[in-house]
């Protein structure tokens, strides 16, 4: 059976980006066709400045949001990776095998490092490292596919690189994984610069839709989403990037592709209230579930608790494996 491994970063509240990207594909395909596991990464929330609190808060809260999305413990594997010592462990031996020169050309190190630096800030060594640790979380367990959005490519072909370089220099020891990302709204943009993707991270703002937003707030944001002074709505994401937005996210709740959807609309107003709509109904469901989620927290506990034995019974043979090999 098809191994696949995915999963989010406790860094702020889940998006819809988060949703339509990658969450809605593992609860409606991958748990029921493959072996899956889906991970809270909160030691990736640690590469910049953070909030243990708040890190704990949101470890939570991801996890309490994948239930309500769907994902089912008795078909899937649901866990936090601090939880499971494995991803740490090979980690390290991940950073004896990868460059300093590979890791410095990660677009996201780059990116991030930037705006630390503007902030004022240093920049921690674990965001320079944090794509080994997610190749670690990978190939630890013999991933097969990563069900991920369009912003994890250079570190899905990261992961590959250094399965193989492992594998060529220490004998086969991985599985070489490959990322594979929705046709539609792989890449959800940020409502008010769709130039930029709609980060979870982003200071909370008006072009993030959350997942537990309020159907006012959704209503609100969609309907002040900036599009262009054109009229007609065509999708085109180089020339009209807000208006195909919008056209991606309303394709992807309702189904359908966004080119013929644009045809058959006449002002942007009308785009927005329908897909505002749409969003809210997409929305709703699991809302209600993370609702009465939130109301038998010691249901949760037990989930991640048995989820993250299930996990390390997975992982550890190939990590012990990987350990000999490299010539501990
Ligand atoms: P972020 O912190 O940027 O929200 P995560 O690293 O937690 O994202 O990513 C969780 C999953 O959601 C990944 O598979 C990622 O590719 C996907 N994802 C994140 N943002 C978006 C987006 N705006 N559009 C599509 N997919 C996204």
């Amino acid at each position: 059976m098809t191994r696949v491994f995915s999963g989010v970063k406790p860094t702020g509240h889940l998006t819809l980006g988060n949703y339509l990207g990658a969450m809605r594909r593992w609860v409606d395909v991958d748990q029921h066709q493959a072996d899956a596991l889906f991970c809270v990464v909160d030691l990736h929330a640690l590469t910049v400045d953070h909030d243990p609190g708040r890190v704990r808060r949101l470890s939570r809260q991801a996890a309490t949001l994948l239930l309500a999305s769907g994902l089912d413990p008795e078909l899937c594997t649901v866990f936090v990776q601090s939880h499971v010592d494995e991803h740490a462990r090979l980690s390290y031996l991940l950073e004896c095998v990868a460059t300093d020169g590979e890791m410095r050309r990660m677009i996201q190190y780059k990116e991030k490092a930037a705006r630390e630096r503007e902030r004022g800030g240093s920049v921690r060594l674990s965001l320079l490292t944090y794509p080994v640790l997610m190749a670690a979380d990978i190939l630890a367990y013999g991933t097969d596919e990563v069900p991920v959005g369009d912003d994890q490519t250079q570190h899905g072909e990261l992961t590959r690189d250094l399965a193989v370089r492992f594998n060529q220099r220490y004998g086969h020891t991985f599985v070489v994984p490959r990322a594979t990302r929705p046709q539609i709204a792989a890449r959800v943009m940020n409502l008010q610069e769709p130039t930029s993707k709609m980060g979870k991270s982003d200071d909370v703002g008006p072009g993030v839709v959350y997942l537990l937003d309020e159907p006012d707030a959704v209503r609100k944001k969609i309907m002040r989403a900036m599009t262009d002074s054109g009229q007609d709505v065509v999708y085109d994401p180089e020339a009209r990037p807000g208006v195909s937005n919008l056209l991606e996210i309303l394709a992807a709740c309702e189904g359908g592709d966004p080119e013929t959807l644009g045809g058959a609309y006449e002002s942007y107003g009308a785009l927005k209230k329908d897909t505002a709509e749409a969003v809210i109904e997409l929305l709703r469901p699991v809302q209600e579930r993370h609702k009465r989620l939130c109301a038998d927290p010691s249901y949760v506990e037990a989930v991640l608790r048995d989820g993250a034995v299930k996990a390390r019974e997975m992982a550890r043979p190939r990590v012990d494996a990987a350990y000999r090999a490299i010539g501990l």
